[in-house]
């Protein structure tokens, strides 16, 4: 097996956390959108989503839920979108909070799950078309031993160094505190820049919201901004660190500052504040990875959205495209073009995984308001993969 993609193009890209599932649902609330767009999705939005606006109800069939014990017309909750969003809330739902939301499908125009996650296999190699491995934090790996996908799991060496392009030479990132002292990607004068300002030698916080570039060049420097966290950024983000907010994208290192008033002081008070509250006891289920890694699956990432479809069985319906959202007084109708013709569903609540353009386009005839803030905020960043393959002696 061999596979090599993104990180020739990106050789820092590594760590991940953008697998947003949210799982809350409030039973209080009778209506209720709650949207994850992908914002982190880095496909342009050239196509805009269309609605048809003359759906004629003679042609729609309504509709009707086997799942559950509702009354069979009106479902809890939809799930738009069965990209890995989509199938972690609908399990979610599903498993934690069955007592609210029993009645729940995810809908998803395209004929399979996953969304971004497309792993091909050909010829004897595995690639990824998007995303190549995520970051092993608890709850995904709960999610993954939940699938039955605990045996399939394959961690990264946290020894394999990571490198970046810099004046023509590929120079290791320091991994470890032991190497920043002998590190080549930074001048002497560039890392004491960066340890003053890490222990608070550096000006104070502007008093606005400070993009990622401010926030790294204030607090440790532009050799580091320029070295590490720019090409860090781009293999993470695919997006311009200049616009990107610190807060919302490297929250635990903005919050070390606002918390310790530096970054080491804020590591020392979270390492304080770890000692006086010991996390509960750790799910005896879970694999420990070794070091600072991140994984994926034997037969590539796609394993995982595809045994979560299989646990919600019938609740997944592939080829069903959403048109059109319309607010009743206690729901939604959501109308949806399927290979049946055209079907419409009644919801009390609907959770929208769908890419932002889409999720902009769907809730215009809803609010103007709402359409515009989604689609003024969440920007997408055209990007492009080149994958090279290589054979395991190569
Ligand atoms: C090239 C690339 C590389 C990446 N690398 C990584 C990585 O290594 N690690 C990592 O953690 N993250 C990575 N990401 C980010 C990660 O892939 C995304 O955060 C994640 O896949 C988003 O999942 P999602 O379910 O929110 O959205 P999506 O995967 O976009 O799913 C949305 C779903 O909604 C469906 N949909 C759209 N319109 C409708 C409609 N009208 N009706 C019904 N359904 C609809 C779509 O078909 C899709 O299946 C990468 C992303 C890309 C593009």
């Amino acid at each position: 097996m061999a596979a090599t993609l993104t990180d020739f193009l990106f050789p820092s890209l590594s760590i991940r956390h953008t697998f947003p599932a949210k799982s809350s649902l409030s039973s209080s609330k009778p209506c209720r959108i709650l949207i994850t767009t992908s914002s982190s999705s880095r496909r342009r939005s050239i196509l805009r989503c269309s609605i048809a606006k003359d759906i004629s109800p003679s042609s729609t069939k309504i509709h009707q839920s086997s799942d559950g014990d509702g009354d069979g017309s009106i479902l809890d909750c939809v799930v738009v979108g069965a990209g890995i969003s989509g199938l972690c809330i609908a399990q979610a739902l599903a498993t934690k909070h069955a007592e609210i939301a029993r009645n729940v499908i995810v809908t998803e125009t395209r004929d399979r799950v996953g969304g971004n996650i497309i792993t091909f296999e050909k010829d004897g190699f595995l690639w990824e078309e998007g995303p190549n491995s995520f970051q092993p934090s608890d709850p995904m790996l709960t999610t993954v031993v939940d699938c039955g996908l605990k045996d399939d799991l394959v961690f990264g060496d946290p020894n394999a160094p990571r490198f970046v392009l810099w004046n023509g030479k590929l120079r290791p990132v320091p991994s470890k505190p032991m190497d920043l002292p002998f590190f080549d990607l930074m001048s002497f004068s560039g890392k004491l820049r960066a340890g003053f300002g890490a222990f608070g030698l550096r000006p104070p916080p502007p008093g606005h919201e400070e993009s990622v570039e401010e926030f790294v060049r204030r607090n440790l420097g532009s050799e580091v901004f320029e070295r590490l966290i720019e090409p860090f950024c781009s293999g993470v983000y695919a997006g311009d660190p200049a616009k990107l907010s610190m807060k919302a994208a490297f929250g635990r290192v903005w919050n070390l500052e606002q918390n310790g008033g530096s970054i080491i002081g804020g590591a020392i008070k979270a390492f304080q504040d770890r000692k006086k509250n010991p996390k509960p006891s750790r799910d005896p289920r879970l694999p420990t990875p070794k070091g600072q890694t991140i994984c994926s699956f034997k037969k590539g990432l796609s394993m995982l959205p595809e045994a979560l479809s299989k646990r919600l069985g019938g609740k997944v319906k592939l080829s069903w495209k959403l048109l059109s959202v319309k607010k009743l007084d206690r729901g939604y109708t959501l109308t949806y073009e399927t290979p049946e013709g055209l079907i419409s569903v009644q919801t009390k609540s609907i959770i929208l995984t769908v890419p932002s353009h889409v999720a902009s386009s769907l809730l215009r005839p809803l609010s103007m308001h709402f359409q515009s803030s989604i689609t003024l905020q969440l920007q997408q960043s055209p990007f492009l993969i080149q994958r090279k393959q290589f054979g395991r002696n190569a």
